[in-house]
């Protein structure tokens, strides 16, 4: 038998949630705030859309209550998530380190053909509306303009409190708790990080290929939390780029302890540091006739030549044959461990993904069904938990709508 079904949200998780039931047959509902569907999936993948990768574990997932990913995943994988994109007409391409996006690398295709597909389908979405509160006596309830709306399930779709213009401000939260769930605290994640280095304004708007660690250190202990290589981008503010953005998954809530966390640079990966110094030694032999900022053009970016050499307290002006030892140390090791605190993640409103959410002890772990409440489910970013960067969010996304869906049309 059809059964009716609520959902609050046409993001990506709402919008598989509300297309895999449609397609068992059911009378689906979606109340979208935004005047259109899929806001946020047109700025994923820097408007391509990664929706996926092939290098999927749990490891590549995140949470402060309970790791689920893997339950879910298992009931509906990569494999799945692309024939059913490929039915809606979206085929797949692999880039670098197993992303996947849409073959014309358009993520406005994929808000499309979801849309194409909720039409098909007779989803009826309902724009423009935002939903602060739900009753619930044996069947939940939405009013909208006077208009009331009653169905035995109802699906949480808000996604979390990131990129907050796209329509997720957290009202998920506010609307689960009205059900008695408890909601960790929340973090930007998937975001720019702050720093102290003097040199920022300076430098801001460079890209460099490094080797990033992220380092926490608490009583001279130090332990390295992630690494990654890549582009790594200077900010007035501090750091961005695909490096930073990776290793700021592991910043927060650790920020907020009483430890401090560093950000650690190889800014010369194609040599260790012995023959860097080797290096170093006989470029500045060979090039002893100029100043020392002008022998190391050519060799490192132009704009971190002056800032590297004033950390390695040597006077830019002084003659390449006059570096000494100690000097010359100094700045083997300002380019093989940059080292620069960090202060702080970046904003809400730039951040990619939301660390914490509905505490996961408080949902079935197979069916995303509520513990507190039959016939609530909790789908996508507003569930504590947070996928690296790489495609792995969307992914989430995917998989714990179809689960919901699944379990909402076995009951
Ligand atoms: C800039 C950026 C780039 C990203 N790139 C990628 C990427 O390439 N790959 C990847 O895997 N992930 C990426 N992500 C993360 C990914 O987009 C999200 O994790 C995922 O889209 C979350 O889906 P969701 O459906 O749970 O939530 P959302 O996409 O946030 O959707 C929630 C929907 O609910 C609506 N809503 C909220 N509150 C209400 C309310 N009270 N009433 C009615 N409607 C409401 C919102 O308007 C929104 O449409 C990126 C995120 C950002 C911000």
């Amino acid at each position: 038998m059809a059964k009716k079904i609520s959902i609050i949200g046409a993001g990506m998780s709402g919008l598989i949630t509300g297309i895999m039931l449609a397609k068992y047959g059911h009378k689906v509902t979606i109340f979208e705030r935004n005047n259109k569907i899929g806001k946020k999936i047109l700025v994923t993948g820097n408007g391509r859309c990664n929706l996926s990768n092939e290098n999927i574990s749990k490891l590549q997932y995140h949470s402060m209550t309970s790791n689920i990913f893997d339950l879910v995943y298992e009931q509906f994988n990569l494999k799945q998530t692309k024939e059913l994109f490929e039915e809606m007409g979206i085929d797949f391409v692999k880039l670098e380190n197993g992303k996947l996006y849409p073959r014309n690398l358009q993520a406005k295709s994929v808000v499309q053909a979801l849309l194409m597909e909720c039409e098909k389908l007779n989803i009826n979405i309902i724009y423009n509306v935002r939903i602060s509160k739900v009753t619930y006596t044996n069947k939940f309830k939405i009013t909208v303009d006077n208009k009331v709306y009653y169905s035995y399930y109802l699906v949480i779709a808000t996604g979390g409190k990131s990129y907050g213009d796209s329509g997720s401000t957290g009202d998920g939260y506010k609307i689960a708790t009205q059900f008695n769930h408890n909601i960790t605290k929340t973090f930007p994640s998937i975001v720019q990080l702050k720093t102290d280095y003097a040199y920022n304004k300076t430098l801001k708007g460079l890209k460099v290929h490094a080797k990033g660690k992220l380092i926490k250190i608490l009583n001279d202990k130090e332990e390295i939390l992630r690494e990654d290589e890549g582009e790594v981008l200077f900010t007035d503010y501090g750091l961005s780029g695909p490096v930073i953005l990776q290793l700021s998954t592991k910043a927060e809530p650790l920020l907020s302890e009483h430890n401090s966390l560093v950000i650690e640079l190889n800014l010369v990966t194609h040599m260790n540091t012995k023959e860097l110094d080797n290096y170093l030694i006989k470029r500045l032999h060979r090039l002893s006739y100029r100043n020392v900022a002008d022998a190391l053009n050519g060799f490192i970016n132009q704009r971190l030549i002056q800032p590297l050499l004033k950390s390695s307290n040597i006077e830019p002006t002084i003659s390449a044959g006059d570096v000494t030892k100690i000097q010359r140390n100094n700045l083997v090791k300002q380019l093989k461990t940059f080292r620069t605190n960090v202060t702080g993640t970046y904003l809400w409103n730039q951040a990619q993904v939301t660390k914490g959410g509905i505490n996961c002890l408080e949902i079935h772990d197979t069916t995303l069904e509520s513990y507190k409440t039959e016939g609530l489910y909790l789908v996508g970013e507003v569930i504590d938990i947070d996928g690296d960067c790489g495609g792995y969010n969307l992914q989430w996304a995917i998989s714990s709508g179809a689960v919901a869906a699944k379990s909402i049309n076995e009951k």
